[in-house]
């Protein structure tokens, strides 16, 4: 592939002040400067699957695999020590940008999925009960919904699903209907990857934490859009992928509160999250430690640690008003080509956009758009029940990172225009 600037096929726009912090932010992402299929610019508009790394988290992670590698908590030497203190400044930064009151109530998983599984298990083994009910949303992610039906199959609960209006928002009227006595969990996600939808959680905690209900929020889609501070909306649970946010893959983080996690059993066995072990018995360690058995991903961390130092130095007012004004104009662009419609359109949404066109396959449009250079994701986005409730098998997907153009977006009007004129 060659690079090149990707710009350079697009005219320039000058929409706002803060198209040109963009551009230069751009300057960090060397991945999106290049054409693809022979020679058409790269338009990477796939971040709600995986955001693209800056050139800071890339060296981090290098200089760390250069340097400092060596297992973590184990040893006295220079090494273990130097990447002791580098898995556990993550670790502060990761509390930090949650605004957890401890660091020990975050725990270092594999991603949102390992997460959300962590809770159903470690939590939902211990308190869910047969009878009890655990609430997930129409709108929610498979690696929500599915380990907590696993969870109520277990235990022989009932899973109660709060339904999606037609513009996309969370029924929240109908949520007091569906709590009662026998609600255990509430779990829900921040933001929809599939609609854009912003959901109100504080809203549903605030419903949920009188009523002695535990709240698990999914922030994958959230903590690369929102500001989150975990006291103010007051859930237990908080959860969110590296990768979604500049990091690497294949690491993560769970947020719990210290009251609810110090009396939970341990999730998996192996080192690290016992005190003692004997053949007569062993004893559990403490918090976070507890719930980290065996070697965790250390470059992963140092890199999901440089992700967030990089992330809290944006301008994010600036690119909030962006990501904003990308909306409008994909919003406005898309609406204008006959036979699509947007599949979610909440008051309140982050930069992603689904769309399906009467009488064409999603696939096929993401192919003709793949081959003018614009990445876009095709298909059910893990939300099946999602899917059959606006009565569709699969979406067109579009979703803007930091460093989205205006020009980007105008290509994506064009191709998708293009790609509906020829399969018309
Ligand atoms: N929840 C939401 C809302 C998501 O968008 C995703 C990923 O797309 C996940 C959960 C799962 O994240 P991961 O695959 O990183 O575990």
């Amino acid at each position: 592939m060659n690079t090149s600037n990707v710009d350079a096929g697009f005219a320039p726009v000058a929409v706002a002040d803060n198209a040109l912090y963009v551009s230069a932010l751009r300057n960090e992402f060397p991945i999106l400067n290049q054409r693809v299929h022979g020679n058409v610019p790269l338009v990477y508009l796939d971040n709600a699957a995986t955001t693209q790394r800056p050139i800071p988290v890339i060296n981090a992670t290098t200089d760390y695999l250069l340097h400092s590698h060596s297992n973590v908590h184990r040893g006295g030497h220079a090494l273990a020590m130097e990447a002791t203190r580098l898995f556990e400044l993550t670790r502060s930064r990761i509390q930090a940008f949650l605004n957890a009151p401890l660091p020990e109530e975050i725990i270092y998983t594999r991603g949102t999925t390992e997460s959300v599984n962590l809770v159903a298990s470690a939590w939902g083994d211990d308190n869910v009960k047969s009878g009890d009910e655990v609430i997930v949303s129409e709108m929610d992610h498979h690696a929500v919904i599915v380990p907590m039906q696993m969870l109520c199959q277990r235990k022989g609960a009932t899973l109660r699903v709060l339904p999606v209006l037609d513009n996309g928002t969370l029924d929240l009227d109908a949520l007091p209907d569906l709590i009662n006595n026998r609600t255990k969990l509430i779990a829900v996600n921040h933001v929809s990857n599939a609609l854009g939808t912003i959901n109100d959680v504080k809203s549903i905690c605030a419903l949920a934490r009188p009523r002695g209900i535990t709240t698990l929020i999914d922030g994958a889609q959230a903590v690369a859009h929102l500001k989150v501070d975990v006291q103010d909306i007051d859930c237990d649970f908080y959860v969110f992928s590296a990768h979604k946010l500049y990091g690497p893959t294949g690491v993560g983080a769970l947020y719990g509160r210290a009251e609810i996690m110090s009396s939970m059993s341990p999730y998996q066995g192996g080192g690290s999250m016992i005190a003692s072990v004997s053949f007569e018995g062993t004893t559990y360690n403490d918090l976070p430690y507890r719930f980290e058995a065996g070697t965790q991903n250390i470059e992963g961390a140092v890199g999901l640690g440089a992700a967030l130092e990089w992330f809290g130095g944006l301008d994010h007012s600036a690119v909030a008003k962006h990501e904003q004004s990308l909306l409008r104009r994909a919003t406005e662009g898309l609406s204008a080509i006959k036979g699509l419609r947007i599949i979610g359109n909440a008051p309140n949404k982050i930069g992603i956009i689904s769309f399906v066109v009467d009488g064409i396959h999603a696939s096929d449009i993401g192919v003709l758009c793949d081959e003018q250079g614009v990445a876009l994701r095709v298909g059910h986005h893990c939300t099946m029940p999602l899917m059959k409730r606006f009565g569709v098998g699969s979406t067109a997907r579009a979703s803007a990172g930091v460093y989205t153009t205006h020009s980007e977006i105008d290509a994506l009007v064009t191709s998708v225009g293009k790609a509906v004129r020829m399969l018309s």
